[in-house]
């Protein structure tokens, strides 16, 4: 039996299919499925509400110290708060992306996220998951989708949860995330060396999925 967890990452802008397919593949390996993105969104939430801005200094050094963020099968807590779906709403949608690209919020959740890492293994979906948290993963994927493409299933599933969004909205909304995710200083998002790239544009869930099973077995003979 391998003692080492087995890690799988999965990186790439808003709406590319990430973490529908990290959750799949997660399921059909028998590995658990680490959503680094709710990490992000519960410390931009709770940041936000406390009035906190994005910039780096003393009121944000002590808010993150005082911050405890725990992940759990129940979803994420902040300061023992499940946020879990406080933090998929259009306001952290718009914030999310100027706190995380803070070096200090950063660091406060790169331990947390490596503790994940627990036996058997995980599949980790994020936008530095195989450059920076997990660079030695045995298997990095990166998934690319058109623009339109990424709007559509993102509006999709905002309307799917009863709230109204226009198209254009969505469409600048990830613009601007993937501009500011892209351009950061601190772990851009950037395609992992080593990566096997996947436009899931013209591709079902089920075919992007079993497309990566496939890789995973023939990387870690399964
Ligand atoms: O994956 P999701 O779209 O929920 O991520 C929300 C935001 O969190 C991203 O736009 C990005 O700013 C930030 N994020 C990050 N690094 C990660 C995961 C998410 O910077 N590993």
């Amino acid at each position: 039996m391998n003692d080492v967890p087995l890690v799988i990452t999965v990186d790439g802008p808003a709406g590319s299919g990430k973490s529908t397919v990290a959750k799949a593949l997660a399921n059909r390996l028998g590995l658990s499925y680490l959503d680094t993105g709710a990490l992000y969104r519960a410390i931009a939430w709770h940041l936000n509400n406390h009035g906190i801005s994005a910039v780096e200094g003393e009121t944000l050094t002590n808010a993150l110290e005082a911050l405890s963020i725990t992940l759990g099968k129940q979803g994420v807590c902040v300061g023992g708060h499940n946020v879990t779906s406080l933090i998929r709403s259009p306001e952290v949608d718009g914030v999310v992306s100027c706190y995380a690209a803070l070096p200090s919020v950063r660091r406060k959740l790169l331990d947390l996220q490596r503790r994940q890492a627990i036996l058997p293994g995980i599949v980790a979906d994020g936008r530095d998951m195989g450059t920076v948290v997990f660079p030695c993963a045995s298997c990095k994927f990166f998934l690319i989708a058109t623009p339109e493409i990424r709007t559509q299933r993102r509006v999709k599933e905002i309307r799917e949860r009863g709230e109204t969004v226009s198209y254009q909205e969505v469409l600048e909304g990830i613009r601007e995330r993937d501009r500011i995710d892209s351009e950061r200083a601190e772990a851009p998002l950037r395609k992992p060396e080593n990566s096997l790239e996947i436009d899931t544009s013209g591709m079902s869930i089920e075919e992007v999925v079993s497309r990566m099973y496939e890789i995973v077995a023939n990387v870690v003979s399964l």
